[in-house]
């Protein structure tokens, strides 16, 4: 702990964002970096806890606490409050494989459990992490560290999402031969076509691909296992093989006028806008939401990414939906430290909209009871309705509309942007890979192993939809149980 006062005397302070008005002119990054002698004062307020909670990455009552790839937090807050770069670099390398995407878009489960936030704000654990890994890519620290020798054993892991990613770069450094497989055409997963770029630059998630294939990672895009590549071929070809393909079923919406024109998934509509930004020309099924009245139907990060989009397209208008109550402004009674605090928050993109409109988007309790079209078959109008949860006669809290409160808004985008039901069946079903209750493919946590033999499942595929945290907290375990199937032992950490 390099100052015993430095919480006492420090405020918490944040980076600045660029302001909403200049960012969404362009699809350039928001976030901006610290000096570095406000960093290190930031570094200084970590009371280098005994029992560092921020660190832990356990389950209580079902939710994480702290970081759940345990990052040696306190020890590289005390280094950048010394102005020991470097060797920060190197701690969080050590729990981290890509510490420039979480640092950039992780909700930071561990500024929530950080002991300081007891009763004083959290030690700002996420822009610390960015700045160190930030520099050693700016310092030329960061270089292609290829395994000294190679086992000879060869592994397939179908999906380039954080956990394929992960998992192929832990496997790759025990000296295994590993090929990545992709449908899309570039790597990345959601880090490449969920994410926008304002949120994860796309640069970045090439800058990180580019190492892992100077380390020797082979990547194979445009090619869908179970499809054009036949599943059971990976077999035969490869020693053992994990399935990463992520929780891509989304949710749909069943209700009047559905299937009319204008109404589409959110990840169809952002991995088409980040398709063409990378192309350089309308590509995909791109849609523009220029000049019209959006409608965003969700409250999670898919739809504030929905929402930022829209911005920056120049929309006319936007609604977002929740169908749940607005959070309370403070953590509830029932919601104390160290759980991930269950606040109000204005994110980014929300925050955009309420410069250029006048306020913040969501509307609560709320969801959509019919669309209605035009005469060419594009939606023209939605129908809203209040709800209120009640419980059934099972004690299960389900939504009821409150009669009267139905109110019709101009719509010509409409975004679905619910969750996600699971993982699709194709590779899951041609291997014969049991499935869980949830349908995801059933693997215990910890050990990775599916119930056909060699192979092995990892982040969403695996949990469901999650978090990019998760998926490298899955990548890494299950490269460290493959590594152990494969070699009888293993040193991966
Ligand atoms: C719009 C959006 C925004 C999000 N924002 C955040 C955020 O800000 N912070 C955060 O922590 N999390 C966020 N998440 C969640 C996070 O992105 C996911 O939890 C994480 O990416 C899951 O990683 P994964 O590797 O398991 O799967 P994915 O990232 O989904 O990657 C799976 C990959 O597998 C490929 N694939 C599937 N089947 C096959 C096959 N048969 N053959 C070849 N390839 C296949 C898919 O094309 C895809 O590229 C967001 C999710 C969405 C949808
Ligand atoms: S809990 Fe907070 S104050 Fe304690 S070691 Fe972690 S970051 Fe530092």
């Amino acid at each position: 702990m390099g100052k015993p006062t430095g919480f006492k005397e420090i405020p918490r302070e944040l980076p600045q964002d660029r302001p909403p008005l200049e960012r969404i002119g362009d699809w350039d990054e928001f976030h901006l970096h610290m000096p570095e002698q406000k960093l290190k004062d930031q570094g200084a307020r970590c009371m280098d806890c005994g029992i560092p909670f921020c660190h832990t990455g356990t389950l209580l009552a079902g939710m994480a606490l702290g970081c759940p790839i345990n990052n040696l937090i306190p020890e590289w807050n005390d280094l950048v409050y010394r102005g020991l770069w470097r060797e920060a670099l190197e701690r969080l390398h050590k729990t981290n494989n890509f510490p420039e995407f979480t640092g950039r878009i992780c909700p930071a489960p561990c500024e929530g459990s950080c002991v300081l936030g007891i009763n004083e704000p959290p030690v700002t654990i996420k822009s610390i992490e960015c700045a160190i890994v930030d520099r050693g890519f700016e310092e030329g620290w960061i270089v292609p560290e290829p395994p000294a020798k190679r086992t000879g054993k060869k592994v397939a892991v179908v999906g380039s999402g954080p956990a394929g990613l992960a998992c192929a770069a832990q496997l790759n450094r025990a000296g295994h031969l590993v090929t990545v497989f992709e449908r899309a055409d570039r790597i990345g997963g959601l880090l490449m076509y969920g994410i926008p770029n304002p949120h994860l630059d796309k640069k970045i998630v090439e800058r990180r691909v580019d190492l892992m294939a100077q380390e020797g990672v082979k990547f194979v895009t445009n090619t869908e296992v179970g499809k054009d590549y036949p599943a059971d071929r990976l077999l035969k070809e490869f020693d053992a093989a994990v399935l990463c393909g992520g929780a891509t079923k989304p949710r749909d919406l069943q209700v009047e006028g559905r299937t009319l024109k204008g109404i589409m998934f959110a990840v169809e509509f952002l991995t088409a806008n980040t398709r063409t930004l990378l192309d350089g020309k309308e590509n995909g099924k791109f849609v523009s939401a220029q000049g019209k009245d959006v409608l965003v139907i969700g409250g999670g990060d898919t739809g504030t990414d929905c929402v930022a989009t829209s911005m920056r397209h120049k929309c006319r208008s936007l609604v977002q939906l929740e169908i749940l109550p607005q959070p309370p402004l403070e953590r509830a009674p029932d919601n104390p430290w160290p759980q991930w605090p269950k606040v109000y928050r204005l994110d980014y993109g929300q925050e955009e909209a309420k410069v250029v409109f006048g306020n913040d988007p969501r509307q609560y309790l709320c969801t959509v009871k019919k669309f209605v079209g035009d005469e060419k078959g594009f939606v023209r109008e939605a129908h809203l309705i209040k709800i209120e949860w009640q419980k059934d006669e099972k004690g299960r809290f389900t939504p009821k509309e409150v009669p009267g409160s139905e109110k019709v808004i101009p719509t010509q985008l409409a975004l679905l942007a619910m969750g996600f039901l699971g993982p699709e069946d194709t590779v899951l079903g041609q291997l014969g890979v049991e499935r869980d209750e949830r349908s995801n493919a059933k693997a215990e946590y910890g050990k990775y192993a599916t119930s056909v033999k060699g192979v092995f499942a990892a982040g969403d595929m695996r949990r469901g939809q999650s978090l990019v945290v998760w998926a490298i907290n899955e990548g890494r375990g299950c490269a460290r149980s493959m590594d152990e199937y494969l070699m009888g032992s293993t040193n991966l950490p």
